[in-house]
C-alpha cells in the first residue's frame, strides 16, 4: 500500500514536518495549519494567548444540545529536542520507510493523536453525523516543559471555564503488546531540597554536630524508602512504575573547600508519590526524618503537586461507561494504568474534570523522546477508526 498517497497520512506528515521543537518554539506554523483545517471542516477557530507567543488553539464543533457539558480533545503542539546525528532519517522529514513506518519527532508524542482527532471529526462530518455534546479540540503549547504557560494557566481562566468541559481525553503511551494502555491518573511530583546545617570547623578534627553526619541520615532514610518501593515493584509483574512511589537523589550541593567543615550541605530528591499515598502522612514522615537527623535540618519544596483524584473507571462515570462500551465493540483490550510521568491531564483533573490519557498505539515500541521515534502508518490509520467510534460515544452521553 502506498501510504504517502493517503490524504490522512499526507496531513499527518505535514504536521510532523513543522519543527515545533523545544526550546523557544515558534508556534505560528501550527496555528496556520489548524486554521486551514478548521476552515476546511467548518469548525469554529479561536486562538487564546495567555502568554505572548504561546498560543492555545481551539477548534469547536457545536453539539445539538450545547447547554450540556462539552468534550475536550486535548493535545500539545510542541515536541522535545532531537539529537539529529542519531536518527536514521531527518527527524522533521516524516520519512515513510518501505514497511510503512513514519519517522518523525512527535510521531508518537503526540502529533499523531492531535491529527487523529481531526481526521475522525472529518469522517464523522462527511457521514453527516450530529453529536449531542459540543466537541472542543485544543492544541496547547509547552507541555514538554511543564505546561506552565499552557494548560496550567488556561484551566484557571474564564475562557476555559466558558467551554464547560465535562470530560477530556489527552495523551497516553504506546504499548508493545496487543493491549492499549489507558491512563486514569498520575503520580504527584514532589521535588525537595533537604538542608543539613552543622558545626563549621577544621577538617582534621572529629567535631560533633556536623552537616555530613546529618546528611548521611537523610540520604539513608530516602534511599531505604527507595529500596522498599523497588522491592514492591519487583515482587509483582502486574505492577508498573506508576503504581509505586519513586525516590531519586538528583543533586547534592554545599561546602566551601576540602578541609573546611561546611555550615550546610543540601541534598535534592525527586519523588513521585503514588496515587495511594496520603500527602499529610508522607510529609510528616519527612519531618520526623529531619528531626531524627539532628538540629538544623530543614526542607523546602522546589515543586509540590497537590493530591489529585484519579478519574473513575466504574459505573459512576458515564463517560467511562461510554468509552468502555465503544472500546468493547471494537474488541480493544484496555490496560488501565497510572501514568509514569506527567502530562497536561493533571491540570485538567485538578480542576475536577475527569480525564483519560489514551494514545491508540498498540503493537508499537515506546519511543517517545527517543531517537528514531516512529509510528507505523497502519497503526496511525487504525487510530482514526478508533476515535471515529470513541468520539461519538462520549459526545452522545
Ligand atoms: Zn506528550
Amino acid at each position: 500500500m502506498d501510504y504517502a498517497k493517503n490524504p490522512a497520512i499526507k496531513n499527518f506528515v505535514e504536521y510532523l514536518q513543522i519543527p515545533s521543537v523545544q526550546p523557544n518554539v515558534n508556534y505560528g506554523q501550527c496555528v496556520s495549519f489548524f486554521k486551514k483545517h478548521a476552515d476546511e471542516l467548518g469548525l469554529s477557530f479561536k486562538v487564546i494567548e495567555l502568554v505572548p507567543k504561546k498560543p492555545i488553539v481551539v477548534l469547536t464543533w457545536a453539539g445539538q444540545e450545547p447547554q450540556l457539558p462539552s468534550i475536550l480533545l486535548n493535545s500539545h503542539m510542541d515536541v522535545v529536542p532531537v539529537f539529529e546525528k542519531s536518527w536514521t532519517y531527518p527527524p522533521f522529514s516524516a520519512h515513510i520507510d518501505g514497511e510503512g513506518r513514519i519517522y518523525a519527532r512527535g510521531s508518537q508524542d503526540m502529533k499523531c493523536v492531535g491529527m487523529q482527532y481531526l481526521e475522525a471529526v472529518r469522517r464523522l462530518k462527511a457521514e453527516g453525523v450530529k453529536l449531542k455534546r459540543t466537541l472542543h479540540l485544543s492544541y496547547v503549547p509547552d507541555e514538554e516543559i511543564g505546561g506552565h504557560d499552557g494548560m496550567q494557566k488556561w484551566v484557571l481562566t474564564d475562557s476555559f471555564k466558558a467551554l464547560n468541559v465535562g470530560f477530556a481525553l489527552d495523551e497516553g503511551l504506546a504499548n508493545p503488546t496487543e493491549e492499549f494502555a489507558l491512563y486514569n491518573g498520575e503520580r504527584c511530583i514532589w521535588q525537595m531540597h533537604v538542608h543539613c546545617a552543622g558545626q563549621p570547623g577544621h577538617g582534621s578534627l572529629l567535631l560533633p554536630n556536623t552537616a555530613g553526619e546529618k546528611l548521611r541520615i537523610i540520604i539513608n532514610k530516602f534511599m531505604t524508602l527507595r529500596d522498599e518501593q523497588k522491592k514492591i515493584l519487583d515482587s509483582d509483574p502486574k505492577l508498573t512504575i506508576g503504581d509505586v512511589t519513586t525516590v531519586n537523589m538528583t543533586q547534592i550541593y554545599g561546602g566551601v573547600q576540602s578541609n573546611v567543615l561546611p555550615e550546610k550541605l543540601t541534598v535534592v530528591f525527586d519523588c513521585r508519590l503514588a496515587v495511594t499515598v496520603d500527602h499529610v502522612e508522607f510529609e510528616n514522615m519527612v519531618k520526623a526524618w529531619c528531626k531524627e537527623a539532628g538540629e538544623g535540618v530543614t526542607y523546602e519544596f522546589e515543586q509540590r503537586n497537590p493530591p489529585v483524584a484519579v478519574t473513575k473507571t466504574d459505573t459512576s462515570n458515564p463517560y467511562w461507561v461510554a468509552f468502555k462500551t465503544a472500546a468493547d465493540e471494537m474488541n480493544l483490550k484496555l490496560d488501565i494504568r497510572i501514568f509514569p510521568g506527567a502530562t497536561d491531564s493533571r491540570y485538567v483533573r485538578r480542576v475536577g474534570i475527569p480525564a483519560l490519557g489514551f494514545s491508540p498505539m498498540n503493537n508499537t515500541p515506546v519511543l517517545l523522546h527517543d531517537h528514531d521515534e516512529f509510528l507505523h502508518a497502519h497503526v496511525y490509520l487504525r487510530g482514526i477508526d478508533i476515535y471515529t467510534k470513541l468520539i461519538p460515544a462520549v459526545a452522545n452521553v
